[in-house]
């Protein structure tokens, strides 16, 4: 089996565990959290970073920081993980989803203002699968309204917007070091921002709200969303090789493309905008209106030729958990729609060799052609 993701793991990871074993330094108290926080702050351009538990943890605590609470409306994009829907329903707070574009698969920037009200109060920028949303149109309309921006760049480590890095736009990022997202801690996470209020605020938000000078009293409820230093030690390794990474995430997707090109009933990903090359987070497909089955068929049908695959996002406003929370009822986004039930994405990780990419893709040719 080839399987969708399988992270590269042969730097100096090994070494810098040992460290934290022969010195004893496990907890998030440990020297390598601060030296990722610092150099990853560094990377994106931001002043500062604040490690977390997880990409989805980091989404909780940014916008409880920045101040999203009871009845405050957020925009965001329809196709995207649940984790950035989540937060803002357990704050109170209201998402109000635009759809997706067809061929960036990001959200569609034209369609915020109509959504914008007295009540919104932030929009959560999301980039999608390897390509950064259109950050420009998002800024014009924060500053027009006075909103937050908050943006998720999860998927974009080491990616720029028109030549600057994701992770620098707006009032707050969030990245996530899952071990299919460009670099990987296991499980892992971080914030960044340059306001120096607002980082104080996540920090003591991921450690329980414990704060100076008496230890066990509490003024807010926080939680604990540490990172321990064997994270932040595989962090330091694998943010070493960033460049490296991007590099062959490249060109797994453009040899993916060169090899898929013939094929009319699918369509492939972008390689580029006016404003990004793309990084190809993971090679998504969209089975186009001839195919006569969906991306589930199709999944099927790879997985009995040892191919791993998994399908899109799933639209937020069409998500059970929401629907019972009487959220988005009766509204439509076609795009969103369509693509979640078209499309997948083929093994795109970092350890996968140019044999497995030639075999993914003879398989994904003999299956369409
Ligand atoms: C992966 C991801 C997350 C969640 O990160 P976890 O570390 O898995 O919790 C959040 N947002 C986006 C866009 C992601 O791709």
């Amino acid at each position: 089996m080839i399987p969708v993701n399988e992270p590269l793991l042969n730097g100096n990871e090994k070494k810098y565990l040992s460290e934290c074993i022969d010195s004893g330094w496990i907890s998030s108290e440990g020297p390598f959290v601060k030296q990722l926080e610092e150099t990853f702050a560094n990377v994106v351009g931001r002043k500062f970073g604040i490690a977390v538990a997880n990409g989805s943890v980091a989404l909780d605590a940014a916008l409880e920081a920045i101040g999203i609470s009871e009845g405050d409306e957020v925009i965001l994009p329809t196709f995207t993980i649940i984790s950035c829907a989540a937060p803002i329903v357990r704050a109170g707070a209201i998402p109000v989803v635009v759809d997706a574009d067809p061929y960036t698969w990001n959200m569609c920037v034209d369609q915020i203002e109509q959504k914008i009200t007295s009540r919104t109060k932030a929009i959560l920028a999301v980039h999608i699968y390897g390509l950064p949303v259109d950050m420009d149109p998002i800024l014009g309309l924060a500053a027009k309204y006075r909103l937050k921006v908050i943006e998720d760049a999860a998927e974009v480590i080491g990616q720029t917007y028109k030549g600057r890095p994701c992770g620098s736009f707006g009032d707050i990022s969030t990245f996530s070091f899952y071990p299919n997202k460009h670099i990987t801690t296991g499980e892992g996470g971080m914030i960044v921002t340059n306001n120096e209020q607002i980082a104080n605020k996540c920090r003591e938000l991921r450690n329980l709200s414990f704060i100076p000078p008496r230890r066990f009293i509490h003024e807010e409820l926080g939680w604990n969303f540490r990172m321990t230093n064997l994270q932040a030690a595989l962090g330091v390794a694998q943010l070493e090789r960033l460049d490296e990474f991007i590099h062959i995430k490249r060109k797994v997707g453009n040899m993916y493309s060169e090899l898929l090109a013939d094929i009319k009933s699918l369509q492939l990903p972008l390689a580029k905008t006016d404003y990004a090359e793309n990084i190809y987070w993971v090679y998504g497909v969209v089975l186009k209106d001839e195919v006569g089955f969906d991306a589930i068929e199709a999944m099927k049908l790879l997985s009995e030729k040892g191919i791993g695959s998994r399908p899109f996002f799933y639209p937020m406003h069409l998500q059970p958990i929401f629907k019972k929370k009487n959220l988005f009822s009766g509204e439509q986004y076609p795009v969103s729609e369509r693509i979640a039930e078209r499309g997948f994405y083929l093994p795109s990780g970092l350890a996968l060799t140019e044999n497995q990419i030639v075999e993914v893709a003879n398989t994904v040719k003999s299956i369409f052609s």
